[in-house]
């Protein structure tokens, strides 16, 4: 489907917020250029990464309770406070441009039907994005709770070394982009 043609029937499906917004990622998405053989390679790392430490998250629960009597937009929902910034904050050329050349299209963005509230995958169940579509800031970032919660489960230390390698793998990924300056991703990422 074209994109302005997922955008109409988004309108009609979503807050306008919310469909413009996607419309506005899925053409960026849409106009990344092929990768290099070396970005291919290092974007197939972080694929990799992201799911081995989405894997060795699947048994928290901080991340549905975090944003409970806080002010709209976290509080819309009890869970995802880290998620309640805008969808660029996250979405930045270069996460955009890891994210597509590991195979992500703009047919893989897909949003919950929900208010919007933050980022335009947020919704009342947590990201409706499977996690190798997610940016890699957002599957590495650890906020204080989730760190607590880790620690209780004596896995802070793996965890925290498995968010570090994406890091690395990230900031590796950015020196291979031809562009001024090298971005970490977590500007605009909003703390837990
Ligand atoms: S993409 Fe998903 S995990 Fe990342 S900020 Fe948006 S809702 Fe949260």
């Amino acid at each position: 489907m074209l994109i302005a043609a997922h955008h109409l029937i988004d309108r009609l499906r979503h807050p306008r917020t919310r469909a413009d917004d996607l419309a506005a990622l899925r053409r960026r998405f849409a106009a990344v250029r092929p990768p290099t053989q070396a970005e291919d390679e290092a974007a197939q790392e972080l694929r990799r990464q992201r799911l081995a430490l989405s894997a060795a998250l699947s048994e928290v629960t901080s991340c549905g309770g975090c944003a409970k009597g806080h002010p709209l937009p976290a509080g819309q929902w009890q869970g995802g406070h880290c998620c309640s910034g805008r969808t660029e904050g996250v979405f930045t050329d270069d996460e955009v441009a890891a994210l597509r050349f590991a195979g992500t299209s703009h047919f893989d963005l897909m949003p919950p039907h929900a208010a919007h509230a933050g980022c335009v995958f947020r919704g009342p169940t947590g990201c409706s994005l499977r996690p190798e579509h997610r940016p890699n800031i957002c599957v590495r970032y650890l906020c204080r709770e989730l760190e607590d919660e880790l620690r209780e489960r004596g896995q802070l230390s793996a965890v925290k070394a498995l968010s570090a390698e994406l890091g690395r793998a990230f900031k590796n990924f950015v020196r291979l982009r031809p562009q001024e300056g090298p971005e970490d991703g977590m500007d605009g990422f909003p703390l837990g």
